[in-house]
C-alpha cells in the first residue's frame, strides 16, 4: 500500500430511520433484491473486495475499507468467516462509502474499530440495505416464530435478522 494519506471516516450524523430508508432506496437503485449478490453491487460501484488471511489482517491493515477516489475503493474481508457474516460486512462497508466518503471528499479509510457513531451509521445502512423495513415486516409475518426462515430469505445471519426484528419492535 502506498504512503498516500487517508483521512478517517467521520459520522454523517443522519438519524437511524433516515439512513435505513436511504439504504433501502440505494439498494433499489442498484437493482438489488433480497438475498442478491453483493459482489455485483460493489463491482457496479467500481469497488473491489479483497479477502485477507488472518496473517494479513494482523500484519496490516486495520482498514476495513479504503477509498482512493470516487468509484475506486477496496473492501477488506477476512477469508475465514462465513458467507452470511460477509454479506453484512460488505453492506456495512458500502455504507461507509455512501455515507462517509462524500463528506471526506478525499482518500478515506474506515477502520475495523472506528468511532462508535461511524460504525453505528454503517450498521444502520447495512440493515436497511439488506433487510428493508417493509419487506422485513412482510417476511416476518410470513414466517411467524421462524427467524431462521426470515434470515434465509434475506441471506443474513440469524443474529442479524434477530437484531433487525428487535429494532423494529417485532420481538
Ligand atoms: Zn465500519
Amino acid at each position: 500500500m502506498s504512503k498516500q494519506c487517508f483521512c478517517e471516516a467521520e459520522p454523517c450524523h443522519a438519524g437511524k430511520a433516515t439512513i435505513e430508508a436511504f439504504a433501502a432506496d440505494f439498494a433499489k437503485k442498484m437493482g438489488y433484491q433480497a438475498g442478491g449478490e453483493l459482489e455485483m453491487v460493489v463491482e457496479q460501484m467500481g469497488g473491489k473486495i479483497v479477502y485477507q488471511t488472518f496473517a494479513d489482517l494482523s500484519r496490516s491493515l486495520d482498514a476495513s475499507i479504503r477509498v482512493m477516489g470516487s468509484g475506486n475503493f477496496e473492501i477488506y474481508l477476512p477469508d475465514y468467516t462465513n458467507a452470511e457474516r460477509d454479506r453484512f460486512s460488505i453492506a456495512h462497508e458500502i455504507g461507509h462509502y455512501i455515507l462517509h466518503y462524500p463528506l471526506a471528499n478525499a482518500p478515506m479509510v474506515a477502520r475495523r474499530f472506528g468511532s462508535t457513531r461511524v460504525e453505528w451509521e454503517a450498521n444502520w445502512f447495512a440493515a436497511g440495505f439488506l433487510m428493508p423495513e417493509a419487506a422485513f415486516r412482510k417476511q416476518f409475518a410470513r414466517h411467524p416464530k421462524n427467524i431462521a426462515g426470515v434470515a434465509r430469505h434475506f441471506r443474513v445471519s440469524t443474529a442479524a435478522a434477530t437484531a433487525r426484528a428487535k429494532a423494529l419492535g417485532l420481538l
